[in-house]
């Protein structure tokens, strides 16, 4: 089996101004500065990229932005675009979030054309793909990622397809306190594997690093990281205090 490296990813969301942001920052530093064995991505909001840059910098904590539009530049007010991220040092993108898609009618097309401009700009993606707890009930949760992943990673040529991040987030377990049984956690993202095989080739499949995301916290951790294919978390709530952050990241470092 090929070797993943966990990652375990925090969303801030829209939380935190820029000086809470320093301090959060700077007390996961204290304890994860050196950590190797597992990628550690922080996601601030945009107006704080600039200080957790500062903070982190020279450490192996990397840092990522929430949204990105895909121009490179223009009259798009409001908008920050890929290379804006790369020239603060940002190394990752969360894209196609659910509270993106259901809040701002992001597509998977849409995603589909920030995955490729980030990747232009090396950006790492990460591509939020997850069913609503109506598609589970009706057992189309299978169907509707797969159109997700087939739809959102479009077009991506094999050897982009193995530096992206997938985040499998039922919407139905995030921000809930519900989270996915790692069996069920489990089956989505062998099939996501699967559909990443079909896109593309086995090695891909098997390169592409798929996180879990809805209320993963230092309780449920262990045993979601304990399955095969659950390679790291994207973490919401449990990354806005550096406790639970701090602690996930040393259960991902456990075997
Ligand atoms: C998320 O929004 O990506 C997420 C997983 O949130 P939470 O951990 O709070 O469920």
């Amino acid at each position: 089996m090929k070797h993943r490296k966990r990652i375990i990813a925090g969303n801030w969301k829209m939380n935190k101004t820029a000086s809470e942001s320093q301090t959060l920052a700077g007390e996961i530093k204290r304890e994860l500065a050196e950590c190797s064995d597992v990628e550690v991505v922080l996601c601030p909001p945009f107006t704080s990229l600039a200080i957790v840059a500062d903070v982190v910098g020279g450490t192996s904590i990397k840092f990522g932005a929430q949204n990105m539009h895909w121009e490179a530049s223009g009259a798009y007010t409001g908008e920050i675009s890929a290379y804006m991220l790369r020239s603060l040092y940002c190394h990752f993108v969360i894209l196609g979030h659910s509270e993106r898609r259901s809040y701002f009618g992001e597509t998977d097309e849409i995603v589909n054309k920030k995955a490729k401009a980030a990747l232009a700009a090396t950006l790492t993606p990460i591509v939020c793909v997850g069913e609503t707890i109506e598609e589970r009930q009706a057992e189309k949760h299978m169907q509707v990622v797969r159109t997700q992943v087939q739809g959102s990673l479009a077009g991506i040529a094999p050897a982009d397809l193995k530096k992206l991040v997938i985040a499998y987030e039922p919407v139905w377990a995030i921000g809930t306190g519900l989270t996915a049984s790692p069996e069920q956690a489990q089956e989505m993202h062998a099939f996501i594997r699967s559909v990443l095989k079909e896109m593309s080739n086995e090695d891909v499949a098997q390169s592409v690093r798929i996180q879990y995301g809805g209320s993963m916290k230092p309780s449920n951790a262990a045993e979601l990281l304990a399955k095969p294919d659950i390679d790291g978390g994207l973490i919401g709530g449990a990354s806005l205090e550096a406790k639970s952050f701090v602690e996930l990241v040393r259960i991902a470092q456990q075997k």
